[in-house]
């Protein structure tokens, strides 16, 4: 799934350092020349095969449908990224008058801030959001379902206190801890037998540097509904792989696309049925996942990422 929100746009001109200016459109023409937009797919693919690992992902950046490409043709070509790409010249190739390359903290710093801030300035290891948005956006299309209502992009995942407050304006039921760094969200999905409340918390773990998500899944049914087919077969005795078969497959009657991983350390925990007198039967399921750190390739996302 492409969605390309927040991405910084750095044009092809200023990548390649062309010396001509491009050449004036006809003032009948749109101001924004189309011309790639309109390229050939197979065009496409043999000037990727005609260019290096560095100079094809600089053309990628020109615009959103050679992005697009580059991402399926690296998918076909199953080329990794990051194991190719030497960053350091990308990103020594990606400055322009708006960006500059620091070779303290090998990301990119806006030209602005960078000036201002030159002299005694200690980097964050981590850039701020806004300052990466060009190399994580570039690197990753990939998401993972935080619930069934939301999902994370690894940029995202790289920022968690940033994500989680924005997060906190725009997801409903949703808030942020200051004190514990956790971020808590609440959100359902109606299944024909059941109501299902999904109470979501993630955080950033500072002792293994990974993000984690938790989702307590609560199922409330009738007496009759818990009685029924599709909850016996689910029971605190199942293995962890039946746990997880059973819970993909209610989500799918549940019409939710909601992935929830194939990654083998993602833990369940169901916790069988709590049955109170005169009140609907409750049946708790939790998953825990670890979404992994910084580095690339990560068992813990890609096993998550959204198929
Ligand atoms: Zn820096
Ligand atoms: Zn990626
Ligand atoms: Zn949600
Ligand atoms: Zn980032």
């Amino acid at each position: 799934m492409l969605t390309m929100t927040r991405r910084t746009y750095i044009p092809f001109c200023n990548i390649l350092r062309v010396r001509d200016p491009p050449p004036r459109a006809e003032p009948a023409e749109p101001k924004k020349s189309k011309t790639l937009w309109k390229i050939p797919l197979e065009i496409v693919e043999i000037i990727f095969q005609l260019l290096s690992d560095l100079d094809r992902a600089c053309f990628a950046l020109s615009c959103k449908r050679l992005h697009a490409c580059y991402v399926s043709y690296n998918r076909q070509h199953g080329i990794c990224v990051l194991s190719t790409l030497p960053r350091t010249l990308l990103l020594r190739r990606l400055q322009n008058e708006r960006w500059v390359y620091c070779y303290r903290c090998q990301n990119l710093h806006r030209r602005s801030r960078w000036l201002f801030l030159r002299f005694g300035w200690i980097c964050d290891p981590k850039p701020a959001i806004s300052e990466c948005n060009a190399w994580c956006d570039f690197q990753h299309d990939d998401k993972v379902d935080i619930c069934p209502c939301s999902s994370i992009t690894f940029h995202q995942k790289q920022h968690p206190t940033e994500y989680f407050k924005s997060q906190q304006e725009t997801l409903r039921r949703s808030s942020y801890h200051k004190l514990s760094e956790t971020f808590i969200h609440l959100c359902t999905i109606q299944h024909p037998l059941a109501q299902v409340f999904v109470l979501t918390r993630a955080w950033s773990n500072k002792t293994s540097k990974t993000f984690q998500v938790e989702n307590l899944i609560v199922f409330r049914a009738s007496k009759e509904t818990a009685l029924s087919g599709l909850f016996q077969k689910i029971s605190s005795r199942l293995s962890r792989y039946e746990t997880e078969s059973w819970l993909k497959n209610f989500f799918n009657e549940a019409q939710s696309d909601f992935f929830i991983g194939d990654e083998s350390s993602n833990w369940y925990q169901c916790h069988g049925w709590n049955i109170a007198r005169g009140k609907p039967y409750d049946f708790k399921i939790t998953l825990f996942r670890d979404l992994g750190g910084d580095r690339r390739p990560s068992k813990g996302w890609d096993g998550n990422c959204h198929k």
